[in-house]
């Protein structure tokens, strides 16, 4: 898929399991059950499916994934499994290194999204892309130096304080058009200062989700992640995104779904905003 001067490519970067009943809050098992069937633990699969947006002149990465350098037992809870594929594996398929990559868009600071952003060299976390900006919104930041009891699990510091650290940053706030052809919006039901990824030019948008609908199977409206700080904030957030990219004809890119990295949408005969086409790949 080309976006503008962009050619967008899809980098998977790990599997992961996270419990199925909080990745669908109120939603009961049995309807979940189907579309995501979990282990026997009640886990369900997720990929921590990153975005390369590559120009002659800019390499642009949206999210890090999980990285390396957990411990034994983190990776075990989570089931982090790397064998399939890494961020190294899948950017050097597509001949890139990780110094080519300028620019990296974190659209939050949840371990499974800024996990990647620094490695772990000689006892010191050092930027896995020594020669990007990172872009990180203020608000999420700040939050996530000093996260709630509730969701301070999600938050390891000295993945991304570093980059602050060496000046790596830039600090985005609200909505912003960053480069040419890419914006970030701003939500906040899932966490405070979250930024989706918009890709557009004059006939295609792309809309990279993130943790507002991780899967396809979130877009049913009442199917919201038990993890989100302020779930009515992503009710009335998902009611106005969807009715865009209904309106806008754009295609979305989903992060965690195993099965499927992009959807384009419909209303049906009810008015709801169902999927009229899933992708593997990007089209
Ligand atoms: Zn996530």
């Amino acid at each position: 898929m080309k976006i503008g001067s962009y050619q967008l490519i899809p980098v998977e970067t790990c599997s992961f399991k996270l419990d199925g009943g909080a990745m669908f809050g109120v939603v009961p098992k049995i309807f979940w059950e189907k579309t995501n069937p979990p282990d026997e633990q009640n886990r369900i699969l997720l990929h921590a499916r990153c975005l390369l947006l590559n120009s002659p002149g800019r390499k642009i990465l949206i999210d890090t994934g999980v990285g390396s350098n957990w411990s034994e037992k983190f990776a075990g809870i989570y089931c982090i499994d790397n064998s399939q594929f890494s961020m190294e594996k899948s950017l050097s398929q597509n001949g890139v290194n990780p110094e080519d990559i300028t620019d990296v868009i974190i659209t939050h600071l949840h371990f499974d999204h800024t996990g990647g952003a620094t490695k772990l060299v000689d006892g010191q976390w050092q930027p896995s892309f020594p020669n990007a900006t990172y872009y990180i919104q203020k608000k999420q930041y700040d939050w996530a130096m000093n996260p709630s009891l509730r969701d301070k699990a999600s938050y390891y510091k000295e993945r991304y304080k570093p980059l602050a650290d060496r000046n790596m940053v830039v600090f985005t706030e609200g909505n912003q058009k960053l480069i040419e052809g890419i914006e970030v919006v701003e939500i906040n039901g899932h966490t405070f200062g979250q930024q989706l990824v918009k890709i557009s030019d004059s006939d295609t948008t792309l809309l990279y989700c993130a943790d507002l609908i991780p899967f396809t199977s979130h877009i049913p409206l009442p199917y919201i992640m038990g993890y989100d700080l302020q779930p009515l904030v992503t009710l009335k957030e998902k009611i106005d995104i969807l009715n865009q990219a209904v309106e806008e004809n754009w295609t979305l890119f989903f992060e965690h779904d195993p099965y499927s990295a992009a959807a384009t949408l419909e209303r049906n005969e009810k008015g709801a905003i169902v999927i009229r086409e899933k992708f593997e790949k990007l089209p």
